[in-house]
């Protein structure tokens, strides 16, 4: 699971405003005194809605409602993948291949390592299409096969390092303290989780990407500006080169502690303008102010104790029920870890309004927080408007609820133009 979470800031609503006050000696007419001005909320929010072409609305709708379906034709994989390993009998053969070798834990760990592998080959079908064509086909993608595969084949790496390691201390801790497993489980998973966290951004992320230091400029400074108003201490702002992946406007803090930090990627600052990037960059701040990475590992946390109970729960009873078909002899069998992670992948399926309801709303507060830092409620609103190339412009309540990890454009145009009608007096 990607977790990138986005985050950072915002700015002390302006005492120093310019906005003298009129003397009160001379009664104005009420009319003049009945300020702000009428601005229409609504009738704003519209006018940067029409700004989408219809041709434009409908592959963005066409994309991301096509992710939809993606979710459950992925779990529905994962489980046909599940069934080659146990219902055709690979699993049996991995362990037979490796009944020679003395220590379990070792004979666990290469089972996880040859299983990780095996699961990713039979997937690679369905990592090309949604990761490759389906991201060239709406136009998202600027990578190679070649670049492409080379990524995925480093991520793969990664996952059968970090996760075959992870299975056989699970294994271990299910032959130590038997029936309470999924608590020892859960202890691990997490801090992997936060180890991974925090050392994303010095060993994962430059695998994929360059991050230099953003270069001394106006921009950098009004960023860093709001930064120290903020109390957040960057003194540096990362650069990105996303576009060697894809056209998307993003920017993101990641790290933990002491490797906490904030990027931007250079599609941002290529493809917007000065209010729109510093609009983006109060929102990332939000984040970083809101402690929302810290906020999202105990949310995800008591998400993966929920999972591990729940797992154990199917897993016994599917075992006792099945398991002297699928050739599985019960907990502390390795031959069942399919089984074991395919529960996990429904679970995660099941769960998918939850965390993107969790994620966003952070997204909202740091949306909120964004735009008292920046006060660019104009940026804000165009570079939303930007994102749609990715993310469906104006969908129902319930679809936002149910599957969107970010606000959507029109929530978030709406925002930053109700923030903008109330303080039309005090802008400056
Ligand atoms: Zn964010």
């Amino acid at each position: 699971m990607a977790l990138s979470f986005r985050l950072l800031l915002f700015f002390l609503l302006g005492l120093w405003g310019t906005t003298a006050l009129a003397s009160p000696a001379l009664a104005a007419p009420a009319a003049v005194l009945a300020a702000p001005p009428a601005f229409d909320v609504e009738a704003a929010t519209q006018r940067y809605l029409d700004t989408l072409s219809p041709a434009q609305k409908a592959k963005s709708d066409a994309y991301f409602e096509g992710g939809y379906w993606l979710l459950l034709w992925g779990v529905l994989y994962d489980i046909a993948v599940a069934g080659v390993f146990l219902g055709l009998g690979l699993s049996a053969r991995i362990r037979g291949w490796l009944r020679g070798i003395r220590s379990e834990n070792l004979r666990n760990l290469l089972y996880a390592a040859v299983y990780l592998l095996l699961a990713a080959v039979l997937s690679f079908p369905w990592t090309v299409y949604t990761g490759f064509f389906r991201e060239h086909q709406y136009g998202l993608s600027n990578q190679t096969f070649g670049a492409w595969f080379s990524e995925a084949l480093i991520g793969l790496a990664l996952s059968v390092v970090i996760g075959s390691l992870l299975i056989m201390l699970l294994y271990l801790a299910i032959r130590r303290v038997g029936k309470n497993w999924w608590l020892w489980g859960t202890g691990l998973t997490v801090i992997f989780l936060i180890i991974g966290v925090f050392l994303a951004p010095i060993f994962i992320s430059p695998l994929f990407n360059k991050y230099t230091p953003l270069p001394p400029s106006p921009i950098q400074e009004s960023i860093l500006s709001m930064a120290r108003a903020n109390l957040v201490p960057a003194t540096n702002v990362y650069l990105v080169d996303a576009s060697r992946q894809s056209k998307r406007i993003s920017a993101n803090v990641s790290g933990l502690g002491s490797t906490i930090r904030i990027s931007l990627n250079d599609n941002l600052l290529k493809r917007s303008t000065p209010a729109e990037i510093q609009g983006v960059m109060g929102h990332e701040l939000g984040h970083y102010v809101l402690n929302h990475i810290v906020k999202g590992l105990i949310f995800f946390s008591l998400l993966v104790l929920l999972g591990f109970v729940l797992v154990n729960w199917a897993f016994q009873r599917l075992v006792a029920r099945y398991g002297a078909r699928w050739g599985i002899a019960g907990l502390a069998d390795i031959g069942g870890l399919p089984l074991l992670l395919v529960l996990f992948s429904v679970y995660s399926f099941l769960i998918t309004p939850a965390t993107n309801t969790i994620v966003r709303v952070s997204e909202i507060e740091a949306d909120q927080f964004g735009l008292n830092a920046a006060r660019q409620p104009d940026g804000f609103a165009s570079v939303a408007m930007k994102l749609s190339e990715y993310r469906k412009i104006s969908p129902g309540p319930w679809e936002e609820i149910i599957f969107f990890d970010h606000p959507s454009g029109h929530t978030r145009v709406r925002t930053a133009m109700q923030w903008k009608a109330e303080h039309l007096g005090n802008k400056q």
